[in-house]
Parts: structure tokens; sequence; C-alpha cells
């Protein structure tokens, strides 16, 4: 049993990973700068998982913030969560990816060796492929940055691979997210962005919640079978278990891994709309736009090594993601009324 340090533990993926992490006997401690994450996760991960999680604040570009919590906690590992996430965002503010994302991983890196701390797991994205020529798409297929923010999540990967071929200590495990989306099925914890949603799950739910009167598809002429996105939406307790198996690799003492971690199954935009309104009990309104400049027609994983090396396999399908994302956003309205 491990402790293990989750920078961005309070956040969407990071605090579903907590959770994995404690069912499975480890000691998550968190760090979050809680710039998007609210200040009452870890006491609700302390009720979700039966015991205090221990919670520093600060920001990944701090190195002095970084000392402390290494000291003080000792951590076997790292997961790595605290990024900037937004593709739009990324292209207004692009040195602010660069420097949270960038220089962030690089400070924590630092921190880590200087605590003789040298086993990490790093939040990727399929974002890395650009514009796949190959779906589903495998961990061979070529990295291309297509906005600022791929750019970052491709030099991350690098200056990783760089690290570990320049000290075989480092074990580092490369975990690239395809579409996370769902809540823990507590409705305890979820996703909580700050602002408008910029995803599609949490904008329909705006729309069952009645917050946003219809949702916008964005193009219905891509040369997918309804002529809507395709993405391969994982429920994000999935990733949190490909999380907890990749770090207990490294802890078993592998060398290190980049794996997909998706379902291998797309579906359209409004496949997922569907779903969505099978949760809530109707039919949910949308109107179709233009496409969103900068969009994909699909992104879907080839699960293939992930499973070979991890024995990770996502076991929730998109109809739990929507009646678990319901469930949350049902909840916090209760919550707040
Ligand atoms: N999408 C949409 N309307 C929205 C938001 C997203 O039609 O208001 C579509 C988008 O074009 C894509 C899919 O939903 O096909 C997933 O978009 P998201 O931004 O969640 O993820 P990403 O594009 O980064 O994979």
């Amino acid at each position: 049993m491990a402790v293990i340090l989750l920078t961005g533990g309070a956040g969407y993926v990071g605090s579903h990973a907590c959770v994995a992490l404690a069912a499975a006997g480890h000691s998550p401690v968190l760090f979050d700068d809680f710039s998007n994450a609210r200040e009452d996760v870890p006491d609700r991960l302390a009720r979700l998982t039966g015991a205090p999680v221990p919670c520093y604040r600060g920001d990944v570009r701090d190195p002095a913030a970084l000392g402390r919590v290494l000291a003080a906690q000792n951590p076997d590992a790292v997961m790595h969560f605290a990024a900037l996430k937004a593709v739009g965002e990324s292209m207004d503010r692009p040195l602010d990816y660069m420097a949270v994302n960038i220089a962030g991983l690089v400070t924590l890196l630092g921190a880590m060796e200087a605590a003789g701390l040298r086993r990490l797991v790093y939040s990727s994205s399929a974002t890395v492929y650009g514009v796949p020529d190959v779906t589903p798409t495998p961990e061979s297929a070529p990295r291309r940055a297509v906005n600022p923010y791929g750019f970052t999540k491709i030099k991350g990967e690098e200056i990783l691979e760089q690290l570990a071929a320049s000290d075989p200590r480092w074990a580092v495990g490369v975990l690239r997210y395809f579409n996370p989306a769902g809540a823990h099925e507590s409705a305890m914890i979820g996703e909580d962005p700050s602002g408008r949603p910029n995803n599609l799950v949490p904008l329909i739910a705006r729309v069952a919640a009645g917050q946003l009167r219809r949702l916008e598809v964005f193009g219905d002429d891509y040369s997918t079978p309804d002529g809507t996105g395709v993405r391969d939406y994982i429920h994000v307790m999935d990733l949190a278990e490909g999380h907890r198996l990749s770090v207990e690799r490294l802890l078993a003492g592998a060398p290190g891994h980049v794996l997909n971690l998706g379902t291998g199954r797309g579906h359209s935009v409004l496949e997922v709309l569907a779903a969505y309104g099978r949760a809530v009990g109707r039919e949910l309104p949308y109107r179709v736009v233009p496409r969103r400049p900068g969009d994909v027609p699909v992104y879907c994983a080839d699960p293939a090594r992930a499973e070979a090396e991890l024995g990770f396999r996502a076991r929730r399908d998109l109809d739990e993601i929507c009646r678990s994302s319901w469930a949350w956003v049902r909840g916090q309205a209760a919550r707040r009324a």
C-alpha cells in the first residue's frame, strides 16, 4: 500500500482517482490550487473514502510548496493532474498553458528529483494525435500539435522521455485520455467546471437541468454514420482505475509505459444526447449549427496496449456515463437549493 501525491487532486479526474486509490488501500494526498476545483472536495472525499484525505494548497509552479508536501508526506509516487485543459482558451492564452502545463511539469520533476522520488503518472491526452490518420488510434500513431493545449501535452511527453532516457531510475506512466465523462456512483463528486463548460456531456447536463435551452450540435456533415462528431467517451471511474493500475505497475518496478485510456468504441454527438435523454426520461432539445473550428471528425482509442500491459478494460458504458452524470448534477442542484 502506497502514499500517492495527486497534483490537481481536487479536480475532476484527480478526485475520482483519489477514490479509486483509497478503495484499493492506498493513501492519497492532494495538492491543488483550487483554480478549477471546489473547496469542499477534500471533505467530500473524506466522507466518501471513510478517512481524512490530506490536502495541501499550492501551485505546481511553486517549488517551495511542492517541496513542503513532498517532505511532509514522503509519497511513493506522484500522479500529475494539475494542468489547464481547454482547447479554445489555449488559443487565447497560449503562454498560460505553457507556464502551467510545461513549466509546472518541469518544476514538479525538479522537486521530485530533489526528494529522491522518480515515479510519475502523467495525464496526457488523445489530442496529441492531432487529426489521426487511423482510428481506432494506436499509441504508435504520430504526434501532431493542432493547438497550444495539444502542444503542451506533446512537450510534456517529450520532456518525460528525455528525462527517463537520461536517468533510468525514472519510471513514468503516460496516460492518453480520450473523452472522460460521468461521475462517481455516489453522486458525491463529479465534473464541476467553473464558468460555462466546454465539453459535450456537461453541456448536455445543463440542457437537462434547464440552464441551457438546447444543445448546439457542431456540424452534422462529417463523414460519420449520422454526420455528427464521434468520440470515445470513457467513464471517469474507469479512467481512475486505469491510473491505479498504472501506478501499481510503476510501484512494482516496471520501467514505464505510454498508454491510451479509452473504450475502443466511438459515439456520435446525437448518440450521447439520446443516451442522456434516456437517463433523464425525456428527449433533450438540440439544433445543428456550423462545425466548431479545429474539431476532428473522429477520435477513438485502440485500447489493446492498455489491456495487454495493465489488464485495463473500461467496464462502464455510455448509459452509465449519462446516468451517473445526471445523478451528480441533480444532487448538486438539490444541495444548492
Ligand atoms: N460538441 C457539440 N456541441 C457542443 C460541444 C461539443 O456538438 O456544445 C461536439 C464536438 O464537436 C465533438 C464532441 O461534441 O464532436 C465532443 O466535444 P468535446 O469538446 O467534449 O471534446 P473534444 O472535441 O475535445 O474531443
